[in-house]
């Protein structure tokens, strides 16, 4: 249930209903908006009687969440989230760019992304250094050296690094790191990494799982902000259909509808949601058009050596005008990019 506090609520009493929420064996989640404050009592509140709250000082009314997911819930929070990592920002006005290799191979290819995507004008760089391959015979990354090298160009450049965490047990090596933890759409149903990540200060990027419902998507996220980590973002990367002409087919009406549903950023993956290099530039701009919070896409100083997911990367000259045009639709929307 959400506590609504009165508009005048000193923080005496924001704080003694937030110990009355945790005294009732609850989480309290305090959500300070522009307007008032509301405190969201999250767990199993089926014996606790509402009105216990509204005879409480400095309380305006208790509403129930009707939504399964609770804190990533706009029942619980009108305003759009922004997140912001160094340079990157995402939501609420702001379109952030992320770009770079599918894996990363060597310092010299991913600084030479780095300084690609900051000549271009985004502000974070994409790299995997542990990479979930379909087969064990695939490249799987070049691990710790690969999160070191990503470092590396961060330095270079200032770039905001996103990188992906597959167990649990590496979560603290690449929060080291990287300033952004992508949870990929195989694991995006990983309760224990999603737990994990969720106690992890680093902001987390959750991919969509091909197969999951946005409900199942949302209650994910809920994993995260549930262990008390309120920077998480959601990717939609594109699912499984009956259609075969794109590696997965990419529903951009999520963007809208999750914008009325949540309010956490929505990034598209315009690569891994096409599959083909030569799609990405229109569905990239489609995606701002849609409202995408950023973008996250594929590049590769030459893709047709790329270790992985070549086909689908754009070359540096392509990714440049990528740029122009989103940032054209950004413009017009009345966003920042980059
Ligand atoms: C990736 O970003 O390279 C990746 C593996 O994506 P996904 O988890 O969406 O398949
Ligand atoms: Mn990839």
């Amino acid at each position: 249930m959400i506590v609504v506090m009165e508009i005048t609520a000193s923080e005496d009493q924001i704080q003694h209903v937030s110990t009355r929420i945790h005294e009732l064996g609850l989480k309290s989640h305090i959500i300070r908006g522009t307007e008032r404050t509301v405190i969201a009592a999250i767990g199993d509140d089926r014996k606790i009687k509402i009105e216990s709250f509204e005879s409480s000082s400095g309380v305006s009314e208790v509403l129930p969440i009707l939504a399964p997911y609770k804190v990533a819930s706009r029942e619980l929070k009108p305003e759009p989230t922004q997140i912001q990592v160094l340079k990157f920002r995402a939501g609420a006005g702001a379109v952030g760019m992320i770009a770079g290799p599918c894996s990363v191979e060597s310092e010299e290819q991913i600084v030479e992304c780095a300084r690609a995507v900051q000549k271009a004008g985004g502000t974070a760089l994409r790299g995997g250094a542990f990479k979930p391959r379909t087969s064990p015979y695939s490249f799987q990354g070049m691990k710790e050296d690969g999160l070191k090298l990503l470092a590396t160009a961060r330095q270079e450049t200032g770039l905001a690094i996103f990188t992906e965490v597959m167990s649990p047990e590496d979560v603290d090596l690449v929060s080291k790191y990287a300033d952004v933890l992508q949870i990929g759409a195989r694991n995006m149903q990983n309760y224990r990494l999603l737990e994990a990540v969720g106690r992890s200060p680093r902001a987390v990027l959750l991919k969509r799982g091909p197969s999951a419902t946005i409900e199942e998507w949302l209650l994910a996220a809920e994993y995260i902000l549930n262990e008390g980590n309120p920077n998480v973002m959601l990717c939609e990367r594109g699912i499984r259909t009956f259609e075969s002409h794109t590696r997965f087919t990419l529903p951009l009406a999520s963007v809208p509808y999750l914008h009325r549903k949540t309010h956490l950023p929505v990034i598209v993956d315009p690569s891994h949601g096409t599959g083909h290099s030569y799609l990405v530039t229109d569905m990239a701009m489609a995606s701002v058009a849609a409202g995408a919070d950023g973008l996250i896409v594929e590049m590769h100083p030459n893709p047709e050596k790329a270790a992985s997911d070549g086909y689908q990367s754009l070359d540096f000259s392509q990714f440049n005008d990528m740029m122009q045009q989103c940032r054209k639709i950004a413009d017009a929307l009345g966003k920042q990019f980059g």
